[in-house]
């Protein structure tokens, strides 16, 4: 299994102008290339693929106008040119818009590159990388197996990372052998089919205020003078403690419930359909579900847990869990409660998707093994 682990690194000044200059030249790369992409195909009507602009790179590098990109990592510059023609095939397979051209202006910055011949490792805990050589790195977990690719970045604020992708082996973790299921909730993170209710993190609302302060002075200042950069590193700041807090919440979470559960049956919502939904957007984007869903699936493997999806259009919080009786008034979603006309009980609108959810993926699974 791959899996991947970030770490603080602390370049010199020297190694610091190298990245840049990698971050320039991948953003270079990518849309210099984005832009015959779309030339040739206004004028021939042809689409090139990865190899082609690869081979035209190849010759690029030895024009002397372009000598600079010799001297940057060439795998990072190989790499940028992949993360094109991804692009690409998500826009041809509709999964994504045209791709568009990455701006000068963008703070935060990355570029990714392979481990050919161990060029990228951990020694003497310095971390080894082609071209910018032995950076000092925060190793704050440790991790066996071989790395894949390194992905550096830069934040807003100016710190750097490193993201290392890692194929490791594959080692079992205690289970408690529970089942539950989950159900996205509105105010609430989730609810689950025992009832209890998952809040969203409380620091997150402080911070949140601080952010829409912090941006309001922010556009007070005039663009590009010194009080607006420094109002601007303030503003990324929040936004990445924001981010943080919420990384932690949904890490310490969903190890939670991979290691308490054998099987987590979950509503397969279709989460881009509902932010286009304004009264729903805020409190999904808060929530992160697609991060905490992507984290549940790679951790169930390590802890032997089946994540079950529902079927697309099952209708969880209609149906009154205790009799099966199919309520469609509880389709508007500012219902939060509602009592069953056929037998009378009462419900709480999560918490009965969330039973309704497990009942399902009781017969799911009874009915696959
Ligand atoms: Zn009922």
């Amino acid at each position: 299994m791959t899996k991947g682990y970030k770490y603080r690194i602390y370049p010199n000044s020297a190694q610091i102008e190298y990245m840049n200059s990698i971050f320039d030249s991948c953003r270079f790369v990518y849309n210099h290339f984005l832009a015959e992409r779309k030339e040739v195909w206004e004028k021939q009507k042809r689409s090139m693929s990865y190899t082609d602009t690869s081979r035209l790179l190849t010759i690029l590098k030895k024009d002397p106008g372009y000598v600079w990109l010799s001297s940057c990592d060439s795998m990072a510059l190989q790499e940028s040119l992949k993360d094109l023609d991804r692009a690409y095939k998500s826009f041809f397979a509709k999964r994504g818009r045209y791709p568009h051209f990455k701006s000068k202006r963008d703070h935060r910055r990355s570029y990714r590159t392979r481990n050919v011949n161990n060029c990228i490792r951990i020694e003497d805990k310095r971390l080894i990388l082609p071209k910018v050589g032995r950076v000092k790195i925060k190793l704050s977990r440790g991790f066996k197996g071989r790395i894949l690719n390194a992905t550096v970045s830069k934040t807003a604020t100016g710190k750097y990372y490193v993201s290392l992708c890692v194929e490791e082996e594959l080692i079992p973790k205690p289970n408690a052998g529970g089942i539950i299921a989950i159900d996205v909730g509105i105010s609430e993170f989730y609810s689950d089919s025992n009832g209890y209710k998952l809040e969203n993190p409380v620091p997150l609302r402080k911070h949140e205020k601080k952010l829409s302060r912090e941006q309001r002075r922010l556009s007070r200042k005039v663009k590009g003078s010194k009080n607006y950069e420094k109002q601007r590193i303030k503003v990324a700041k929040v936004h990445e403690k924001i981010y943080s807090v919420r990384t932690d919440f949904l890490h310490k979470e969903s190890t939670k419930l991979v290691s308490d559960n054998q099987v987590i049956g979950i509503e397969t919502l279709n989460v881009k359909g509902m932010i286009r939904n304004h009264h729903l957007a805020k409190s999904i984007q808060d929530a992160s579900w697609n991060r905490f869903l992507e984290m549940l699936k790679y951790k169930s493997l390590e802890y032997g847990c089946s994540i079950e999806p529902m079927p697309r259009f099952y209708a969880s919080s209609q149906v009154c869990s205790y009799c099966g009786y199919k309520n469609i008034k509880v389709k508007d979603l500012s219902v939060r409660s509602w009592v069953c006309p056929v037998c009378g009980i009462s419900h709480d609108r999560d918490v009965n998707a969330a039973v309704n959810i497990l009942n399902k993926t009781m017969m799911l699974i009874s009915t696959s093994w």
